[in-house]
């Protein structure tokens, strides 16, 4: 059996091509062929005279990661692809640069789209242990930053640029697939926990999630996908309608609402008892265990009495709590919570009888926590603007605390 190590292709950096570059074209009209529906190219092909069967030849070769580009399908005529490029993008990320760390076993891509906006996407190898086979778990972007502005986070801080379409989604799944070609590995599951809140995107994220998990296409098990969002109730019931086998996860962060509005501040519009009853929904309809995430912050969130707050809140669901210890970010004062702290909080949670997981931080040395390569690319905010941000978020959360404390006593 193959031993899944540290591989050369995820363990070097790969830097952007040519920064001298002319910049791509700005509002490239091109359809990305990874978001086309899965009849259109052919019906395109017969357009042009072509057989139907060149569309499975493209989608052969696009789909399994072989070709990057129309000109790299050999099988196809020389003139039909500089056609096909002039109607189409094989890709639309524009270039991209990955960061290895963790000795190799996670790889940070920031991508570059056509109108010069960032987003990245995080690959971290589980290696096989026991009877458990080897992971891959792909981490990609929905927004182009992201409107909630949860505070504890890198991408909210940056603020909200754009929706991606599905094929700029799903086109930094298809980029991992080529990258890992060369070690025969592949990604085995896919969550969306990169820039953005998916369900503000939900055309676009259900979308590239059909064409992710359809056999015709990526092919990946529609359980190997994990949405997650910060609590969009309207978009959690769009998935209740689909149907599909997708993994929800919640962040939740905090039960108590005066604290929890203050880490997720769509709490204002849907609050957590509101998103609860929804994923609660979605997983009497699919049959799947809802994941609660909770970024865990020193002395915030990691109470006593938010421990029973959370567990009182999930008591008897179908579902699964991750604790994640929180990543720090330059613009908050905060501190990740101690790990006897944590065990604390797991130890409320499960005695309640949730199942209750710790997460250990993956690539905390290149920025992997949510948004923050592409914050840094975007120049740091000035000493000044940091030292004014984290004297409110101290005065906000001291509010918040007194207040939840209020509520509970
Ligand atoms: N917007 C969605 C999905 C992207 S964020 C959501 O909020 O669920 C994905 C996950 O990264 C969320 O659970 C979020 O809380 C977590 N995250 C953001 N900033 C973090 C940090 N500084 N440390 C640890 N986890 C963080
Ligand atoms: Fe947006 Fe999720 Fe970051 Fe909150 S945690 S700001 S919802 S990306």
């Amino acid at each position: 059996m193959r031993e899944p190590v540290a591989q050369a292709r995820v363990g070097r950096t790969v830097p952007f091509r040519d920064q001298s570059a002319p910049p791509p074209r700005a509002g490239d009209t091109r359809p990305g062929y990874a978001g086309l529906p899965p009849a259109a190219l052919g019906t395109w092909l017969t357009e042009q005279g072509e057989p139907a069967y060149r569309a499975k030849q493209v989608a052969d070769a696009l789909w399994s990661g072989r070709a990057a580009t129309f000109e790299q399908i050999v099988q196809l005529p020389g003139p039909l692809r500089a056609r096909l490029a002039e109607a189409f993008r094989a890709d639309t990320l524009v270039d991209s640069e990955v960061r290895p760390a963790d000795g190799g076993l996670t790889g940070k891509a920031l991508h570059r789209l056509a109108d010069d906006r960032f987003v990245e996407s995080v690959l971290m190898r589980y290696p096989a242990r026991g009877q458990r086979r080897a992971r891959a778990t792909l981490c990609i972007s929905s927004q182009a930053g992201c409107a909630v502005g949860c505070p504890f986070c890198a991408t909210g801080e940056l603020g909200f640029w754009r929706d991606l379409d599905i094929a700029e989604i799903v086109d930094q799944a298809r980029f991992w697939r080529r990258e890992l070609l060369a070690t025969d590995e592949r990604v085995t599951n896919i969550v969306f926990m990169g820039m953005g809140e998916p369900l503000l995107n939900t055309d676009a994220v259900v979308g590239a999630a059909i064409a992710l998990s359809d056999p015709a296409r990526f092919g990946l098990g529609a359980r190997h996908i994990t949405i997650s969002t910060s609590g969009v109730v309207p978009g959690i019931d769009r998935l209740i309608d689909l149907g599909a086998q997708y993994t929800l996860a919640v962040s939740l962060h905090a039960a108590r609402p005066s604290l929890r509005s203050l880490l997720v501040p769509l709490e204002h519009r849907w609050p957590a008892t509101d998103v609860v009853a929804a994923a609660t929904a979605y997983g009497e309809r699919t049959g799947r265990r809802v994941t609660y995430e909770m970024v865990m912050i020193g002395g915030i969130n990691d109470t006593t009495e938010d421990a029973h707050a959370a567990a009182d809140l999930l008591r008897g669901r179908l579902a699964h709590v991750n604790l994640i210890p929180m990543n720090p970010v330059a613009h908050t004062p905060w501190e990740p919570s101690t790990p006897a702290r944590i065990e604390a909080f797991a130890t409320v949670l499960r005695s309640a009888g949730l199942s209750t997981t710790v997460r250990r931080n993956r690539g905390v040395e290149i920025g992997a926590a949510c948004g923050q390569l592409a914050a840094e690319l975007s120049g740091q905010p000035t000493p000044a603007a940091v030292a004014r941000r984290r004297k409110l978020l101290v005065d906000k959360s001291a509010t918040a605390l007194e207040l939840a404390g209020a509520a509970t006593h």
